[in-house]
């Protein structure tokens, strides 16, 4: 029998372990001053991280979709708005512009990246729409470059769900200048969920942006609308980050780096084991990486016998996940959009041939080779 563990698809314990000492003493300092909700290490957090991200403001949120919302409302989207989005992400990126009363417009993503095919764009463009939405999915930057071009072309300012690529950084032009996804368009949102690449220990998120007045707008839309306590000036919302979250994120951000350095060696220990196998591509396709800063929140392969493979894995104790099995045009909350199935055939395909595999940092070199032979005897047999 073979000694290797199982190889779950998300272990936080390795993670969290070593670093529990550093955030009980965080703790400690939060509860001494009874800072729960924002104060000096939410502030702390938001110099370092924006720091790291080079972005001006860094506006922490209690979640990464409350970040959104306060990013789209202080970008001025409301009723009778349109947002070009991708119907290839995790439900909030749409579910927020519908919660604002504007309307998510669905463009079809890149067969290579699942990210928003920018050649669509400017046809999905119409007198109402007020933005464009990219997601840069699985920690994959979006192709900036081509997107920034749209973008000025159709006078449309950009806000970009980068809840999974944190420190993942786009290419802005030929010359090879890059930065920060979350720091390339007007607006920017992070998300700090337990199982993204910064996590938190509950439910957390960040606002960016480089434009002073709306990061202004952002704090004051976080807090009720309100700048001077019980005067409201618009109608915003409890988005407030807590301090034992910031607390927790102060701890990791350091260590961030690090554990984006070993999912990229993972992703590339993943494509060496998956070629020498070589297996044909029409079974399993590993992830066509073309942005450099690919920061591998997930490692997505794409295979036809996706729900047989995936049930294999799972008899070898071997975890693995499906992002996303349905894409938002055909969600039933989404039905009076009236986009159904065939609107978008590249993100419908990808939906039934995706497979996320384990990819988080302290995966070992073995875990890694079990997973792909296990897929390869999968396809042998
Ligand atoms: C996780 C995620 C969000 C939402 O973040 P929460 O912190 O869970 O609210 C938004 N968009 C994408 C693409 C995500 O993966």
């Amino acid at each position: 029998m073979s000694q290797v563990p199982d190889v779950p698809m998300l272990d936080l314990s390795p993670q969290n372990g070593p670093l529990l000492p550093a955030i009980r003493d965080a703790f400690e300092r939060v509860m001494a001053k009874n800072a729960f909700v924002l104060g000096e290490e939410v502030a702390a957090f938001e110099r370092e991280i924006a720091a790291m991200l080079g972005v001006r403001h860094a506006v922490g949120a209690s979640s990464g979709t409350d970040a959104q919302l306060l990013a789209m409302m202080a970008a001025g989207i409301g009723p009778g708005d349109e947002v070009i989005t991708t119907p290839f992400t995790f439900f909030a990126t749409a579910g927020c512009i519908a919660r604002l009363g504007a309307t998510p417009v669905f463009v079809d993503v890149d067969p290579r990246t699942y990210n928003l095919d920018v050649s669509k764009i400017a046809a999905a463009r119409t007198p109402r729409t007020k933005a464009i939405a990219p997601v840069h999915l699985y920690g994959q930057p979006c192709d900036m470059r081509a997107m920034l071009e749209v973008a000025r072309a159709l006078e449309l300012p950009i806000l970009e769900d980068a809840a999974q690529s944190v420190l993942a950084p786009a290419t802005l032009d030929a010359e090879g200048h890059t930065a920060m996804t979350g720091g390339v368009g007007l607006a920017g949102w992070l998300s700090f969920y337990p199982t993204k690449n910064l996590s938190a220990f509950g439910d957390a998120g960040l606002a960016t942006t480089q434009d002073d007045a709306l990061a202004e707008r952002m704090r004051m839309l976080r807090n009720h609308g309100s700048r001077v306590r019980y005067h409201h000036e618009a109608v915003g919302g409890n988005f407030r980050l807590d301090g034992l979250q910031a607390a927790v994120l102060r701890v990791k951000l350091p260590h961030l780096a690090g554990w984006t350095d070993a999912r990229r060696a993972h992703a590339a220990l993943y494509d060496r084991f998956f070629a020498e196998a070589g297996l044909p591509s029409e079974l399993v396709s590993t992830p066509v990486r073309l942005e450099a800063g690919h920061v591998y929140h997930q490692y997505v392969i794409r295979t036809a016998r996706r729900d047989a493979l995936r049930a294999r894995l799972t008899e070898s104790r071997i975890g693995s996940e499906v992002y996303y099995p349905v894409p938002l045009h055909l969600q039933p909350c989404f039905a009076s959009l009236r986009r159904g199935v065939g609107s978008f055939p590249v993100a419908e395909r990808a939906a039934s041939e995706v497979l996320a595999l384990p990819i988080y940092a302290e995966l070992t070199k073995a875990q890694i080779e079990r997973v792909v032979d296990t897929i390869v005897r999968f396809h042998r047999s």
